[in-house]
């Protein structure tokens, strides 16, 4: 089986790694048109809760990606004056 991945993003990237877990047979080939490590200064926010739920269900990955995130305990949502 070929599987061919448009997009280096995330849902691109861990759509290719659930597919080669689930496949490993499978010919998986990402397609990114802009260069390695790209990010024009955005990132993905994973909330406590969410990391969790990446920990329980796929351990490799919450296991590979949390030493290279960046962490924020200060932030604070303010919505018309209430916080
Ligand atoms: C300015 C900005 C700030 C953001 N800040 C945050 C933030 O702080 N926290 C947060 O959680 N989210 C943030 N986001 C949102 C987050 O970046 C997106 O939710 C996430 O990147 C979506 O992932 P995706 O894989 O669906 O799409 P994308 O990340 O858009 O990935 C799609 C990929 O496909 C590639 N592509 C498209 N067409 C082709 C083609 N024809 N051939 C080859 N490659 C192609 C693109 O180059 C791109 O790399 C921000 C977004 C922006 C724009």
């Amino acid at each position: 089986m070929r599987i061919a991945v448009v997009g280096g993003g995330p849902a691109g990237l861990y759509f290719a790694i659930l597919w080669k877990k689930r496949h490993p047979g499978a010919l998986v080939r990402v397609f990114e048109q802009n260069p390695p490590d790209a990010t024009f200064g955005f990132g993905v926010v994973f909330s406590d809760r969410a990391l969790e739920f990446l920990r329980e269900d796929d351990p490799e990955t919450h296991d590979l990606i949390t030493p290279e995130m960046e962490t924020w305990h200060d932030m604070t949502l303010v919505h018309r004056a209430r916080r």
